[in-house]
Order: C-alpha cells, then structure tokens, then sequence
C-alpha cells in the first residue's frame, strides 16, 4: 500500500461525494484528496437538537463509564493513529516527522486519557465546626467546539474531551481549511461513544459557525482561532449568555539573558518559533536578545535552521512543511517582504520555496528587527522570526509587554532565579524558562490581554465546562 492509499482507506469514511462535497487540496501539492460535506444551517440546528436529546443519558452514565468509554476512545486514536496522522499530513501540510503530525495523534490520545481520568471532586466547606455546604460540579449540557487549521486534531481533543468526561454532548466543527481530518478522527472516536454524544458539522460557509456561536441551545462554546472571530463569538453567544473559553491569537516574546550560552539555547529557540512550521499560537515569534550575545544566537539559530529539511510531508526526514493554506501564505510573504524593504537583515530564507510547492516559504531569520516593524508587531504565523537587538533588560521586559496579546512568552538564561525574577514580569498566560510553548495536559493553559480567557488542561479545563453547583446548609 502507499502512503496516500493508506490516508485514503479512512477518507472512504468520511469524504462526501465530488458531486455534493468540496473539494479539498493537498496543502503540498494542491492535488485534491477528498470531498468534504457541506452542512447547513438547518443540519447544524439538527446536530445540536440531536445533542440536546442525547446529553442527559450520557450525563447519567455517571464519571467511571464515561471515563472508561473515553479511555477506549484514546485506545481507537492510537489503533488509528498512522492513517490519521497520514491523512492530517496532507490535509494540514505538517510533516510526518518531527513535532509535526505523528507529535500531534500523540498528543491527542495523551491529552484524552489526561482527561478522561482528571478528577474534579465535589467539596464539602465547614467552618470549622460544621459543614455548612457542599460544592458540586456538574454538565453544562451542549457544547460547541469550533477550531482553527494549524493543530486541527490536538485542539478538536481539547475542547471535545472535557467536555465529554463532564458529561457534557458536544458539537463540532472544524476549520474549513481542515474537516476531513477532524470527521475522520470524531469518526474513529465514534466507534466507541453513543451515538449523538459527539457529532461533527462541517461546511465551508462561515455563517454555520456563526450559527452554532449564536444557538439557543448551545451551554458553551469552546472557541480558538483568531482574535478577530473571537470578539465576533462575544458577540454572537450575548443572546443566550453561552459560556466561552476563548483561546486567540499571540505574538509571544522571548528574552534571551546576557548569560544564556548560545549552542545550548539554541535549537530550544529553533522549535520554539519554527513547530509545525510557524503556525502555532504560542509559538515564539519575537525574539529579544542582548547585544553582548546577540551575533552567537543568531549565527547558532542560521546552523540549526540549515540542517532542518523542509518538503512534503510524506516524505520522511522532512521536519518542516508549506503554509497551509495560501492566505497564509501571502501574509507571512507579506511581512516579510515589508522586513526587507525597511533594510532589516535576511540572515536565512526570505523567499517562497515554488521549487516545493505553491505555499512554501523558507525558512527564514530577520535580523536587526525593530519593534513596530509589522513582522514583530503582527502575528505572522509562519516560518519567519524577527531578531531585535537590546542592551537593557527593561527594554526588553517593556517590548515583551507592549502588545495587546499575552499568550506565552519565554525567557533563556543559565541563571534560573534570574530568569525568573523577569518571567514574573511578562504578562503572558504561560512564561516558560529556556523553553517556549511546552505544554503538559497536567497544567493550566490559556491566554491574557487579547489572546482570550478561560483556561483549558488540567483540573480548571475541567471547570471551564462545568457549571457550579452549592447545596448550602
Ligand atoms: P479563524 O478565527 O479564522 O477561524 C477559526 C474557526 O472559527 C474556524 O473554524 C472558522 O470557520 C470559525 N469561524 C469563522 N468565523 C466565524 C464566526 N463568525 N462565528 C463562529 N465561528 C467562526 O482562525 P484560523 O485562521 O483558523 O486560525 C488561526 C488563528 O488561531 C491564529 O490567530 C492563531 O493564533 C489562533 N490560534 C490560537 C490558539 C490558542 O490556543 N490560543 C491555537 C491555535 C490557533
């Protein structure tokens, strides 16, 4: 069998015909590789009554069946996992290898039984003599999950599984860049959960989101994607007070101490920017360094960026792969064009890689960035990072801290009090120390500022999908 006739034994399962579907391309190569369905309005409002209905069965199944079903579901993902990650790797351009697709089916099976057996207890309060209430957490009811393209898989996972192990029924609906590798993966899920817990919409027409934001009868919505759809979900979810968990867009910094050794931070700060391409919410996408070091870090990241092989994603050893979609394209050409023309300097890449495919774009380091360039203050999304220059940590502290997003931020030094005596000063969700964006499903995770509210992992995820209840006296 080969490569794409393995993706394509599960793409049987969920591909609508080329008559009725949309036709949706190789992000490599352009080629199509499946018809995805084109739901309604009207089949969403079915999905979500359907969901409705089947919510308080599955709410009574009670914690340890709805734990074991989600454990087997974990095990279906795993059985699974090649053919999904194959099918991802075409559909979202990511690599096999590396921290790219493979990385992410782990992910997903990870994070699913992390949730699946997570305890949130109730809690009995005294004061100090008697109990004087008790505190309850129970299923909001239908939850709408809507996801961004870049981890299509990983981040369906983090909004679906919470909310089923609360005993919530949740309705999901991928990015229209990516829904066939989000209908095969709620298909496999599917094998093992009843039916109407878990039920996929999938259309290309933005008004089917902006639906299921808006839907009387949806609890919650769990939401990440950009900051700009996230105000219009605020909005939307207002006639019914849905509860929201917004995970938005960043522009996270890094601060790389003048005692940080170079060689040894240095592919660290590679992965950090440059994981699934540059497409990653809490990727780095600024990078502050002091001058005392400045030419080591750079010349060190220039080493490590040439020995990254960048091509399709079926093709093994590559680590890095296309934009994925052409709008992204444009934007990260766009900003970087823009770095050029202001004289920065292109250490590497700087150019789209057509020889690859039409959305490749390489690798590419910008040296002697300046905050207000828009490739440091906009969100780029793609495989460039901008290098600035400071001589003073409080330089750097306020520019970490000037832009109105706060997803994640990092800061790189040998001397860990030191680096956290700054990292409790950067207004970010998660400031992590000489690493960025490494996330654990143990540990709380979300946005500040403009990335959004709400927390997703852990414990508190699994608030976030529950309402509270007291029973006092
Ligand atoms: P997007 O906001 O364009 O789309 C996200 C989802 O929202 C898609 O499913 C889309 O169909 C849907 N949508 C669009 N309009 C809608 C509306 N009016 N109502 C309801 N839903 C609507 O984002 P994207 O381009 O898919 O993703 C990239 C962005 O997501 C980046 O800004 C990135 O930083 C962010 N992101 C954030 C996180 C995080 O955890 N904070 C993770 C991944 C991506």
């Amino acid at each position: 069998m080969t490569d794409i006739d393995v993706a394509v034994t599960l793409l049987d399962r969920v591909q609508a015909l080329p008559e009725t579907g949309r036709a949706i391309p190789d992000a490599a190569t352009g080629e199509t590789i499946g018809y995805a369905p084109e739901h309604t309005v009207a089949d969403l409002d079915d999905a979500v009554a359907r969901a409705k209905a089947a919510q308080p069965a599955w709410e009574a199944l009670g914690h340890e069946q709805r734990t074991a079903l989600l454990l087997r579901t974990a095990d279906a993902i795993d059985a699974h996992a090649e053919e999904l990650a194959r099918l991802l790797s075409r559909e979202q351009g990511k690599p096999l290898d590396g921290p790219n697709a493979r990385f992410e089916l782990g992910g997903c099976s990870a994070w699913l039984r992390e949730s699946a057996t997570a305890e949130l207890t109730s809690q009995v309060i005294t004061d100090g003599e008697n109990d004087i209430a008790e505190v309850t957490y129970r299923a909001l009811g239908v939850v709408g999950a809507i996801g961004p393209w870049n981890w299509p898989l990983m981040i369906a996972i983090w909004q679906i599984a919470p909310s089923l192990r609360m005993g919530n029924t949740v309705v999901v609906k991928p990015s229209e860049y990516t829904p066939l590798s989000v209908l095969a993966l709620v298909s496999v899920m599917n094998e093992v959960l009843p039916a109407d817990v878990l039920i996929p919409v999938v259309s290309g027409d933005r008004e089917v989101g902006a639906r299921l934001a808006s839907h009387p009868d949806i609890d919650k919505i769990m939401f990440t994607g950009s900051t700009a759809t996230g105000r219009k979900i605020v909005e939307a979810s207002g006639a019914n007070l849905a509860r929201l968990t917004l995970e938005l867009g960043g522009n996270d910094a890094g601060i790389v101490l003048p005692d940080a050794d170079p060689q040894a931070i240095a592919e660290g700060l590679f992965w950090g920017a440059f994981i699934n391409t540059g497409q990653t919410c809490a990727a780095l996408k600024r990078l502050y360094v002091h001058d005392a070091i400045y030419e080591q870090v750079v010349d060190a990241l220039a080493a490590i960026a040439a020995q990254m092989p960048m091509g399709n994603g079926l093709d093994g050893g590559n680590v890095l792969g296309p934009l994925q979609n052409a709008k992204q394209f444009e934007i990260v050409k766009r900003l970087v064009d823009d770095a050029r023309a202001r004289g920065r300097r292109i250490v590497t890449g700087g150019a789209p890689a057509p020889e690859l495919g039409a959305t490749f774009f390489q690798t590419t380091l910008v040296a002697d960035a300046q905050d207000g360039d828009p490739l440091v203050d906009e969100e780029q999304f793609g495989p460039a990072l901008p290098i600035i220059r400071y001589t003073d940590v409080e330089d750097a502290i306020a520019s970490a801290n000037r832009l109105d997003v706060g997803l994640g931020a990092s800061v790189w030094s040998s001397d860990r009090d030191a680096a956290r005596a700054v990292a409790g000063r950067l207004r970010a969700g998660t400031v992590w120390i000489n690493s960025h964006g490494t996330i654990h499903p143990k540990i709380p995770f979300g946005g500040v500022k403009g990335s959004g509210y709400g927390l997703e992992f852990s414990v508190e995820g699994l608030k976030a999908v529950s309402e509270t209840r007291v029973i006092a006296g």
